[in-house]
């Protein structure tokens, strides 16, 4: 019934037929179709969820059978046989999701944290060393700062954008991974992927880049040579702030191990999720195209605002990273952050006066989000510790769904009239 999981061909893209090469379908075509299986159960058009945690044999043949390929390891088993070593509706989701990256493989987790961790704990060993870049999100740096250690693996920060620092912290011999995401978490920095790639390389470690502000639409990292890529699906990939996932995309081989962790781990995402999940990147490409073009319109409003002080946008030419952002990406995301002329309780009035946007964490679904990070992540810091971190008091990060742009602007201008001297 699923296709040969060990055919290396990239899901949703036709053999080539009469010599001729495939041409590579577009980004709303593989959303919908990367990975389909047309020789699904039931003929159904959705992957169905295949509600079930373990997987029945005909007989003993038939289990000796499945044994003695698995044993082997000649990939095609071509069913199922524990519910945390597989599940046909997360299959599906994961061929959807290479065939978006146009990787070898990906492996889907229970959060996006699920995915990270395992991927570290899986790959490192006693005393190694990673180098990740600041503005990270918070709970990576956390594992890797007091989980990580205390295995005996130490983490340097270094600044975001500073490779001469990335190049000088890597330790011959002990540093296994460069750790980075982009765009970044509220800046939306953005790390230059070819270059990264390139000391990676010359200093024989392994790099990892967080891509859930990106998006597979806005940004392929594989391409440039990144080891893996990491999503928490649970953002754009999902889309409609109702689930929570995570994946690994990455080489064939290395997903394989991966998968295999999973099943030691256990950070595997329930058949129902999945579906929701599958249902959720059909429309990947339509959502992201209407984000990227409301991200850009907010973030030029913005920037003419009187009351606001600045914006961070990557497709402001005003942004730090706007030349790395033009080259290596397709759009620049529905994240905008910004600072709002005033003090902590006046960007709250602001915030209070806006009709759209939910107050939430979280980012890349269909509704619009906002936050303001100072008293959404950073809470119990007090402002002195918070500015030591980079994050002021009137900073909002504004997370946008798909409502009309105009609405959007409208809502804005209507919103910072509170604030207006
Ligand atoms: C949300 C997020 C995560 C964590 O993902 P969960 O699905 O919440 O576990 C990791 N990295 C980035 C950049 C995120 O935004």
């Amino acid at each position: 019934m699923t296709e040969n999981p060990s055919d290396d061909r990239t899901p949703g893209r036709p053999a080539p037929e009469n010599g001729e090469p495939p041409s590579a379908p577009g980004p709303n075509t593989l959303s919908v179709h990367g990975g389909d299986d047309r020789a699904r159960a039931h003929q159904a058009i959705p992957m169905p969820i295949i509600q079930t945690a373990t997987y029945a044999f005909a007989d003993t043949a038939d289990l000796v059978h499945f044994m003695q390929r698995k044993t082997w390891g000649d990939g095609i088993l071509g069913r199922e046989e524990y519910g945390r070593y597989g599940n046909p509706t997360v299959q599906a989701v994961e061929r959807k999701v290479t065939a978006l990256e146009g990787a070898g493989d990906c492996v889907l987790f229970s959060s996006g944290m699920a995915a990270i961790t395992s991927l570290l704990l899986a790959s490192l060993p006693t005393g190694a060393h990673i180098v990740m870049t600041d503005d990270c999100y918070r709970r990576t740096r956390q594992f890797c700062l007091t989980f990580l250690k205390r295995l005996g693996i130490d983490t340097t920060i270094v600044s975001t954008g500073d490779y001469a620092a990335l190049e000088d912290a890597i330790q011959p011999k002990r540093t296994r991974f460069i750790v980075s995401e982009s765009p970044t978490n509220p800046y939306l920095r953005c790390v230059d992927l070819e270059r990264i790639v390139e000391i990676a390389r010359r200093r024989r470690v392994q790099t990892i880049i967080d891509s859930t502000f990106g998006t597979p639409i806005n940004q392929q990292p594989l391409h440039y040579g990144v080891d893996y890529v990491v999503h928490s699906a649970t953002k754009y990939l999902g889309g409609h702030h109702d689930l929570l996932a995570g994946v690994v995309a990455g080489r064939k081989d290395r997903i394989a191990a991966l998968r295999d962790a999973r099943g030691v781990l256990g950070g595997i995402v329930d058949p129902q999720n999945a579906y929701l999940l599958e249902r959720g990147l059909k429309t990947l490409g339509l959502r992201v195209t209407q984000q990227n073009a409301s991200g850009l319109a907010v973030a030029q409003f913005l920037e003419g605002h009187p009351a606001i002080e600045r914006v961070w946008y990557p497709g402001l030419p005003s942004h730090p990273d706007h030349d790395i952002a033009r080259r290596q990406m397709a759009g620049f995301g529905g994240v905008v952050s910004f600072e709002v002329r005033g003090n902590l309780e006046d960007t709250s009035r602001f915030i209070d006066a806006l009709d759209i946007p939910y107050i939430a964490p979280s980012l890349g679904g269909v509704d619009s989000l906002i936050e303001q990070p100072a008293l959404m992540s950073y809470f119990e810091k007090t402002s002195e510790e918070r500015l030591a971190l980079g994050i002021r008091d009137n900073l909002v990060r504004f997370a946008i769904g798909v409502e009309d742009t105009a609405d959007l602007i409208a809502d804005l201008a209507q919103a910072l009239r509170v604030v207006t001297p």
